[in-house]
């Protein structure tokens, strides 16, 4: 029989040339954690516990899915975002913590400036982890999301219906937006947009390239912004008066996102670092009233 410090030693072996230690402990952790059901800190305080033939039989299969460099999230089918159960499939992006840290600035914002109940328009939803995780937690606000793709959408309504929230989901391409939006005008507009150059491309994981959704990530290099530039001249004339844009962006363009919202007429651009020191994202003001 199998303990679990052997399924440890088999992943280890199976995986060090595709993931630093410490994401490998992480990944084989959370495997066995849901494989065997058992907690994260009872698998570091009994290694020596056994795992059943059928259980290590999955945890065999995983780690062949594994090292064809597939994300755990997407062999499991599922992920966590700000505390709640989302799940993935590769019709949509794995979510991100740093698109945590913007759900947390827009909490914040609605809180410190004392925001009324309103409605809020997430633009290229994916998972939906943006509109879910908001929605749960601004109570009172209509929440409505946007994506080009029909399979991402309907990834997104079945989280939000394991989240038990109701969201307006609308299929359509911000590039070209046919629509007609029920909603005139919206309190807060979000999005994390795709945003990744061929140039960046170079510099990923082949575990994010080879396995995430295109549509959702790459841009083109003659022209990186081209969804923020739509998005924010559709803010132009779909937020309320005192509304607020929020934008999660590249790290390379940070500068230039904020001069082509600057160049639209919004106020009071503040433009944010993540947790790894990187400029990623952006809160604009539609008018300088709101201030
Ligand atoms: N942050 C994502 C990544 O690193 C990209 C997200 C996006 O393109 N919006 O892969």
């Amino acid at each position: 029989m199998k303990t679990i410090k052997d399924v440890f030693t088999d992943y280890k072996q199976g995986l060090d040339k595709i993931y630093d230690t410490n994401e490998l402990g992480a990944i084989t952790l959370l495997t066995v954690s849901e494989i065997c059901n058992v907690s994260k800190a009872k698998i570091k305080a009994f290694p020596e516990d056994e795992v059943s033939p059928e259980q290590a039989e999955k945890l065999k299969s995983i780690l062949e899915e594994l090292k064809t460099g597939k994300p755990i999230q997407y062999i499991l089918g599922k992920t966590e975002f700000y505390g709640l159960p989302f799940n993935v499939n590769p019709s949509v992006l794995i979510p991100r913590p740093e698109t945590e840290e913007l759900v947390e600035w827009v909490l914040n914002s609605v809180g410190s400036l004392k925001l009324a109940v309103g409605s809020l328009l997430d633009i290229g939803t994916g998972s939906g982890c943006i509109a879910i995780s908001l929605k749960k937690n601004l109570l009172g606000f209509k929440v409505s999301a946007i994506d080009i793709s029909a399979d991402a959408l309907q990834t997104a309504a079945s989280n939000a219906t394991l989240n038990a929230v109701d969201i307006e989901f609308i299929e359509d391409d911000i590039l070209n937006i046919k629509s007609e939006i029920e909603i005139p005008k919206f309190e807060i507009i979000i999005s994390n947009p795709p945003y990744v150059t061929l140039h960046d491309k170079t510099q990923m994981h082949t575990n994010v390239t080879d396995f995430e959704p295109h549509t959702a990530l790459f841009v083109p290099e003659n022209d990186p912004l081209i969804f923020y530039n739509a998005i924010a001249k559709f803010a132009t004339t779909h937020l309320t008066e005192n509304g607020l844009l929020f934008f999660e962006i590249n790290e390379s363009y940070g500068k230039e996102t904020v001069k082509l919202l600057a160049d639209k007429g919004f106020k009071n651009i503040e433009l944010r670092k993540d947790m790894s020191g990187r400029d990623r994202m952006i809160r604009a003001f539609i008018s300088s009233l709101a201030h």
